[in-house]
């Protein structure tokens, strides 16, 4: 007795089922590795989440540390930020495919959907995933975890350097002028750093001394004295001296030095 192609292709499939439950792939949809859909998903975890996980912000900044770096805190709620970007640094997604396993970064994963909800008051993180450990999954599993933290508050470098009062150069401003047209330059120079500062945490005023003939300002870094400097050349014709000394090496062993910079202002009258 003769069996059509068509029924021969139904009784080849008909035979294959999963080794765990027997259901047949006829009925369940293709097997993965000789499991039906539901017991691949039930033995292969999509998410891999640590249970407990310890969240670094800066108490002066709102900054967190993620690894050995530290991130600025940005417009919203700084802790909460802090948690979801910690807890999306220790995720890992499983992705099995004929070359292994693999445990990918949840960036790396574009078809993920992966909601991350921190519940401050109760100190836990509710996460649900959402997406396939294989690609021949009819459809994405759905996996929900929850991480406690807790949280650590410490310094960031860069407030660290500020509340150090470190400085990469001092601007010493000088010139004959009335105090009134001193603090309008010292605005002026302080309004530069302010907006540098927006740009790039690391830069910032440490200090401000009075001097007899003017001030100096403790600038970071150096690159900002300079364009203080340089403001205040063009803007009041200032003279510009730039001197370097060394003042040891930095732990990568480049020379470390310290800049003074004189901004000497031509007098405004005679
Ligand atoms: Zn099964
Ligand atoms: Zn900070």
């Amino acid at each position: 007795m003769g069996l059509n192609p068509e029924e021969k292709n139904l009784i080849g499939s008909m035979k294959r089922f999963c080794y765990w439950c027997g259901a047949l792939e006829a009925e369940r949809g293709p097997l993965i590795g000789g499991l039906c859909q539901r017991c691949f998903a039930e033995g292969n975890r999509l998410l891999r989440a640590p249970a407990e996980l310890e969240v670094t912000i800066c108490g002066r900044c709102g900054a967190h540390l993620i690894g050995k770096r530290w991130h600025e805190a940005g417009e919203g709620d700084a802790i909460a930020d802090a948690v979801r970007a910690t807890v999306l640094s220790s995720l890992k997604v499983a992705r099995l495919t004929d070359a292994g396993i693999k445990f990918l970064r949840p960036h790396e994963v574009p078809e993920l959907e992966l909601r991350v909800e921190p519940k401050l008051t109760e100190g836990v993180i509710k996460i649900r995933a959402h997406g396939k450990v294989h690609e021949l999954q009819v459809k994405p599993q759905l996996e929900e975890a929850r991480v406690k933290f807790s949280l650590k508050r410490s310094t960031c470098d860069v407030c660290g350097l500020k509340s150090a009062r470190h400085y990469e150069a001092i601007l010493q401003v000088r010139g004959k002028f009335t105090r009134e047209r001193y603090s309008e330059i010292r605005k002026m120079l302080q309004q530069l750093a302010a907006e540098a500062g927006k740009r790039e945490k690391a830069a910032f005023i440490a200090n401000v001394k009075e001097q007899r003939e003017g001030f100096d300002l403790y600038v970071n870094p150096a690159s900002l004295a300079r364009r203080m400097a340089s403001m205040l050349k063009s803007w009041f014709r200032a003279e510009i001296k730039e001197s370097a000394k060394l003042v040891g090496q930095t732990r990568d062993g480049r020379k470390k030095f310290r800049f003074s910079i004189l901004a000497r202002l031509p007098s405004e009258r005679g």
